[in-house]
């Protein structure tokens, strides 16, 4: 931690200041400099609240230059996480795409999509059954009858099933259909949630917050390891910004950021991040791109009569061709689509 003090701090106040980073246990590197004193702290732990030395008289800012986290971080583990469920690496060099439905609707709406997903080679099956909805009066999902239908559809296909898990009372079930927990942006921090999926032995997709920045995200990844689940990846689908002409604004230089601070996967989600058919193709080439481990992508055969999400649907034959084009961009970026 580094602490800069005021250019007019008083002998008094510095003494003080030094006094409290002894109290917490720190050692001390002073510099003076013509005009700026400032102050190194040395052994300053991870979960060390440094406004405790910001409030203090004569501070004028106070900077931490370790992380937060510590099983998330690179520092930790150098090599990236590679998490494997059946035949799929997602975290390897292969980009991973999930596709499906926001929600599942019907037998016949999922094995229609689960169809589609599996002629374009994409491994894994996206659907929601417990929707986390923004109004309480609009389709809240199937629950477990939906989670039945797109088992079976994933089996018939030969798929891998991802889902969100909105509540811990809703863990056993949901176990029992999918092979991936989806963690939705609004229970990024709902820690409870995240230490017993710690718990469970599924792979975890976290998705980043409304308006969380990474190194919250990353904070909340660090409650999933730590409760004992290694296998977790982030998904980044946007953030809310002051921008109205899409839903949120998808932070592409997040990709590279979580793969320098982070072993952890990274999957994008253009859906979401947009909400708008037409540029969900553009971004999911940029985020192939910007080196994203993975995609997750919402299609619909009938998106005017989806129950939710139907404007950032892409229909059946966009996203047959977006594989194509995402094919092509991953070879310039040495990599594959898997
Ligand atoms: C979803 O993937 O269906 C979803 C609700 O996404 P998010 O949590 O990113 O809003
Ligand atoms: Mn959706």
């Amino acid at each position: 931690m580094v602490i800069i003090l005021q250019n007019n701090a008083s002998e008094k106040q510095i003494e003080d200041i030094k006094s409290h980073l002894v109290d917490y246990g720190f050692q001390i590197h002073e510099s003076r400099g013509v005009q700026k004193t400032i102050l190194g702290a040395i052994g300053v732990q991870p979960d060390f609240d440094i406004r405790k030395i910001r409030i203090l008289d004569g501070v004028a800012d106070v900077y931490r230059i370790t992380v937060p986290y510590k099983l998330a971080s690179r520092d930790f583990k150098n090599d990236n996480t590679v998490i494997k469920i059946n035949d799929v690496e997602i975290g390897g060099n292969k980009i991973i795409l999930m596709a499906g439905p926001c929600s599942i609707e019907s037998e016949s709406q999922i094995f229609k999509l689960a169809e589609i997903v599996a002629k374009t080679g994409t491994k894994i099956l996206r659907g929601g059954a417990f929707k986390p909805r923004t109004s309480p009066y609009s389709f809240q999902g199937l629950g477990e009858d939906g989670l039945k239908l797109m088992r079976a559809a994933a089996d018939e296909y030969n798929l891998i099933v991802i889902t969100e898990v909105m509540q811990i009372n809703q863990i056993d079930v949901i176990e029992k259909y999918t092979d991936i927990f989806q963690i939705g942006a609004r229970n990024m921090q709902n820690f409870g949630l995240l230490k017993e999926l710690g718990a469970t032995h599924k792979p975890v997709m976290l998705k980043r917050g409304l308006s969380a920045t990474i190194e919250e995200t990353l904070m909340s990844a660090e409650y999933i390891l730590s409760s004992g689940n290694p296998n977790v990846m982030l998904c980044e689908r946007g953030i809310r910004t002051f921008e109205t002409y899409t839903r949120n604004t998808f932070d592409v230089s997040a990709i590279p950021v979580v793969h320098k601070k982070s072993h952890l996967p990274i999957v994008a989600d253009p859906s979401h991040a947009t909400g708008y058919r037409d540029q969900v193709p553009p971004i999911a080439r940029a985020a192939v791109a910007a080196g994203a481990d993975g995609l997750i992508i919402e299609i619909h055969d009938n998106p005017e009569k989806a129950l939710s999400d139907g404007p950032q649907a892409l229909l059946p034959q966009t996203y047959i061709n977006l594989v194509d084009e995402l094919k092509a961009i991953a070879k310039i970026v040495n990599r594959e689509i898997g």
